[in-house]
């Protein structure tokens, strides 16, 4: 009897896990590899992952064939000594545009490096587009985290929330060499989970191929938030329709009682996408359908990162102008300095269509109307003038370095000085109750009102009408959600005058 019952539970469980692996199939079966066999490190391995010593060598066997490919080992605090960054250039002359592509800012992304590599061959002998652009690709901006099949960096850090408050040195390297560079396009490649808990309760996962995220953070120039949508994701959609992908903008999903909502958009100066575009460049962040699948699809994962990316430099190279112009647009706009500041603003509430995959039946299954929180249309809820500058007191050092590694100029007073400033007190505090990134997140807000100040010697002078001058509005006004106050770069508490203040002229 007793063997009996065990057979039973043991051919139970076979025929449990023969219908999850058939019921695996026919949702795999909506994401079937294209025909194309690529050479990239990973890839070309019949299983596994590539490890440091073939990556590079990968890399340094493609710079060796190709005259418009160079490798820079950039030394970094990272395994291996130094971070891979390879440019394609023909060495011509003449104003050409600067185009940034990264990946695998976290590690356990791989689809997003290994879509880079692919890119490079595919630049190898077309060169049209070295004619416009110079392009450099970092495709493993997380090497710790890359080699570890980690998301975090090797101190443990999400270094793609960290472009504010800089806790991991990598995050200052990083950000350096893409101030280096200083490019007029960026991209930041990720791969996303397909698989939510809030989604399985339902009996549901995610269906598309890529997502997109642009920003819509208002300290953003107006001429590059609209430069993302015409000229990187419509030649994107365009091509991936071509391929045969599918695809929809960004969000993340939230259980609201019954109702699933989505937050659609990005709003935080951390995340690449919205960082790189303070700088002035026209940016956005690309997400595959990836993460925790493996080597499942990962041609299919490959191939949509390079169409994604090769869409774009063929508008690049199509259309140099428009991105041109919309660069130089926004540098005036923030070198003019006259649009108000939007401290503190919220998404506007949308109702989208969303298609997701059934787990039961493996079909598609078209969610209607869903409430979708849109960050591409922020409604202010904050708005101050423009100052002409921030005066941080001496005291603030952290937040003196940060704002230099965000590449501002800024002013050091050699002398004690007494000025007539706006000044924030904090009538409102809360201080996150659980950890995030190794710190209690605080959140304020602020009443401002004027007095004379004796700043001392040390203290900082930030003119917001200088090239970066978008990274001093989005991370000194203290309401701001991902600013220095948020991140506690500058700490507080409820009733105090904060260390930051508001110069007029
Ligand atoms: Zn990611």
């Amino acid at each position: 009897m007793k063997s009996f019952q065990a057979t039973f539970i043991f051919l139970t469980a076979i025929l449990f896990c023969l219908s999850a692996k058939a019921q695996d199939d026919r949702i795999q079966a909506w994401f079937p590899d294209p025909a194309e066999v690529f050479d990239t490190p990973t890839l070309s391995l019949p299983d596994g992952m590539a490890d440091h010593a073939r990556i590079i060598s990968w890399l340094e066997g493609r710079a060796a064939r190709d005259a418009n490919m160079t490798l820079e080992k950039v030394p970094a605090p990272v395994s291996g000594g130094f971070l891979p960054l390879v440019r394609f250039s023909d060495g011509s002359q003449g104003p050409k545009l600067k185009v940034w592509f990264q990946g695998a800012i976290h590690g356990n992304e791989p689809a997003s490096a290994e879509g880079l590599f692919a890119l490079m061959d595919a630049l190898h002998g077309d060169p049209a587009i070295l004619r416009q652009a110079d392009v450099y690709i970092l495709p493993i901006a997380n090497m710790d985290g890359y080699l570890a099949g980690k998301r975090v960096s090797g101190s443990g850090y999400d270094l793609n929330r960290d472009q504010t408050k800089f806790a991991d040195p990598v995050s200052v390297l990083l950000k350096n060499l893409f101030f280096r560079v200083s490019p007029d396009v960026a991209v930041d490649f990720h791969e996303y989970n397909p698989v939510r808990k809030e989604l399985t309760e339902r009996g549901l996962i995610s269906y598309y191929d890529v997502l997109f995220l642009p920003t819509g953070h208002p300290a953003v120039p107006a001429p590059l938030r609209k430069a993302v949508l015409d000229h990187l994701v419509a030649p994107a959609r365009s091509a991936l329709d071509k391929a045969g992908y599918s695809y929809f903008n960004y969000f993340t999903i939230n259980s609201e009682g019954t109702e699933l909502a989505l937050v659609m958009g990005a709003r935080s100066p951390q995340s690449s996408s919205t960082s790189y575009s303070l700088s002035g460049a026209v940016s956005m962040l690309v997400e595959i359908r990836g993460i925790g699948l493996g080597r499942t699809a990962l041609a299919r994962r490959t191939d949509a990162t390079r169409t994604v990316a090769l869409a774009i430099l063929q508008e690049i190279s199509d259309r140099p102008d428009a991105f041109r112009k919309a660069v130089a647009k926004a540098r005036k706009e923030v070198l003019r300095g006259r649009t108000p500041v939007t401290a503190a603003f919220h998404s506007r509430e949308v109702r989208r269509d969303v298609t997701f995959l059934d787990t039961r039946s493996a079909e598609r299954k078209v969610l209607p109307d869903m409430l979708v929180r849109d960050a591409l249309q922020p409604v202010s809820d904050r708005v101050r003038p423009r100052p002409a500058a921030y005066v941080l007191e001496a005291s603030q050092t952290r937040a003196i370095e940060n704002l230099r590694t965000l590449g501002l100029e800024l002013e050091i007073l050699s002398e004690p000085c007494e000025m007539w400033v706006e000044s924030y007190q904090v009538t409102d505090y809360s201080e996150d109750p659980a950890l995030w990134e190794k710190i209690r997140r605080q959140t304020v807000r602020t009443h401002t009102f004027r007095q004379k100040v004796r700043f001392e010697a040390g203290s900082a002078i930030i003119r917001v009408r200088q090239p970066h001058g978008s990274y001093a509005v989005a991370v000194l006004e203290p309401e701001t959600e991902n600013g220095f106050v948020h991140f506690r770069v500058i700490d507080t508490y409820l009733g105090a005058i904060l260390p930051v203040h508001r110069l007029q002229q």
